[in-house]
C-alpha cells in the first residue's frame, strides 16, 4: 500500500515533467522498486541506448547500498557496527563512512534531534500491526540514545558505538544519501541532467532539455482522499529536496496519531509538525534535515534554517506554512493564505 501511494506520488510529480524533445534530447523515465520504496528515475539523452544502461547502472547502485545501509539485514555493515556496540571499533567501506558523517553533520547543527542512534527505540515501535510500546521499555531503550557515543575515525575508516545495545539506523537519511549516490553514477555514464527521486526524497542535476526548472509538488499532509493533493510547487535546477512527514507511516488510536519520526529525547514520535520540506545541494542534506527539523518544530526548526542558510518549508501542527527566504521566489503556493488544514 505504502509503495502504491509512492508510485502515485511520483507520478503526480512526473505530471510536471515535460517530455519534449530539442536538439535530439528526449526525457527518459522508469520507476523501479529499490530501498523499500519505489524510486523513480529520469534522464535526459540524445539516445535510448545511453539513458537505459546509465538508469540501470543507477539502481544497482541504489540495490548495492540498500543492502550495505540495511537495518534490519543480519549482513549490512550497518548490522555489523551494531553487533559490536561496546565492544569494539569496525573498519567501514567508504559509502558507511561518509553517510555517517553526514548524519553527525545533522545531529550536531540540530540539537541532537536528527540522531541515528535512534535504532533501539525505532525497533519498538510497530506503525503496521498498530503496536504502541511499553511507555517503560521506550524510557529504557532512550536512555542509550546519543549521537556523541558515536566515535568515528577517519584514519582508520572505523565506526565505534560506545554503550553496549546502542544500534545505529540510517532509515532517516540513506534514501537522500543513495539518491546522490545515483545521480554520480548517471553523471559517470554520461548523463547531463536528470532526477532521482526515492519517494520523497529527491535530486535534480543539470536542466531540463526545455531548459525548464525541475519542478517538484509538496503533498498536503492532511489530505482527504487517497489521490495526493499538491499544496506547493518548488521549482530547482540541481538542487535537492526531501519531505518528512507524519502521514508517511503512522496509525491512530484514541484520536492520537503515532507516526515514524521520533524524538530521540522521548522515544515517542515528535509532534511539532506535520510535514518538513528541505531544498538544499545534497539529498543526503535534505533528507537529514527534513526529519531532523520535524524533530526540532517549526520555531528553533526556521532558526536552523536562516542560521545554516539552508531553504524549507514548514507545516506545523496547525497546519501553518513556514517558507525560508530564500525558497519564496521559486516557490509556487496552490493555497490562499498560509494556512489550511
Ligand atoms: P524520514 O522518512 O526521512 O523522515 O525518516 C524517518 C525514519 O528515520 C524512521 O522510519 C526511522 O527509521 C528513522 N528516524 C526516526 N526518527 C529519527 C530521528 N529523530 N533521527 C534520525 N532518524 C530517525
Ligand atoms: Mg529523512
Amino acid at each position: 500500500m505504502k509503495i502504491l501511494k509512492d508510485l502515485l506520488f511520483l507520478l503526480l510529480c512526473g505530471m510536471f515533467l515535460c517530455a519534449c524533445t530539442k536538439n535530439h534530447e528526449k526525457t527518459y523515465k522508469e520507476s523501479r522498486e529499490s530501498l523499500h520504496t519505489v524510486v523513480a528515475i529520469t534522464v535526459v539523452s540524445d539516445s535510448s541506448d545511453k539513458a537505459k544502461s546509465a538508469i540501470d547502472k543507477a539502481y544497482h547502485e541504489l540495490d548495492r547500498l540498500a543492502k550495505l545501509l540495511n537495518f534490519y539485514s543480519e549482513h549490512s555493515e550497518v548490522s555489523e557496527i551494531n553487533k559490536n556496540a561496546g565492544n569494539k571499533p569496525v573498519k567501514v567501506s567508504v559509502e558507511t563512512f561518509e553517510i555517517i558523517e553526514k548524519a553527525l553533520y545533522a545531529s550536531e547543527n540540530t540539537e541532537g534531534a536528527f540522531d541515528i542512534t535512534v535504532g533501539p527505540v525505532v525497533k519498538l515501535w510497530d506503525f503496521k500491526n498498530k503496536v504502541i510500546p511499553d511507555a517503560d521499555q521506550i524510557k529504557e531503550k532512550s536512555k542509550i540514545i546519543g549521537y556523541k557515543n558515536i566515535l568515528i575515525d577517519k584514519k582508520d575508516s572505523t565506526v565505534f558505538l560506545e554503550k553496549k545495545g546502542m544500534q545505529i539506523d540510517l532509515g532517516g537519511i540513506i534514501k537522500g544519501y543513495a539518491a546522490d549516490k545515483a545521480v554520480e553514477v548517471l553523471k559517470s555514464n554520461g548523463i547531463k541532467a536528470g532526477i532521482v527521486a526515492a519517494a520523497g526524497d529527491i535530486r535534480t542535476f543539470g536542466k531540463r532539455h526545455d531548459e525548464g526548472s525541475w519542478n517538484v509538488g509538496i503533498k498536503n499532509p492532511r489530505q482527504k482522499g487517497s489521490v495526493d493533493e499538491i499544496v506547493a510547487v518548488v521549482k530547482l535546477s540541481g538542487q535537492a529536496i526531501s519531505t518528512s512527514g507524519d502521514y508517511e507511516r503512522f496509525f491512530e488510536k484514541n484520536g492520537i496519531r503515532y507516526h515514524h519520526i521520533l524524538d530521540p529525547k522521548t522515544g515517542n514520535p515528535a509532534y511539532g509538525c506535520q510535514s518538513v520540506t528541505i531544498v538544499a545541494k545534497e539529498a543526503a542534506i535534505t533528507d537529514a534535515f527534513a526529519t531532523g527539523i520535524f524533530v526540532l518544530g517549526p520555531k528553533k526548526g526556521m532558526g536552523v534554517l536562516n542560521k545554516l542558510g539552508i531553504d524549507g518549508i514548514i507545516i506545523d501542527k496547525e497546519g501553518k506554512v513556514y517558507i525560508t527566504d530564500g525558497l519564496k521566489g521559486s516557490i509556487e503556493l496552490m493555497i490562499k493564505d498560509s494556512t489550511f488544514a
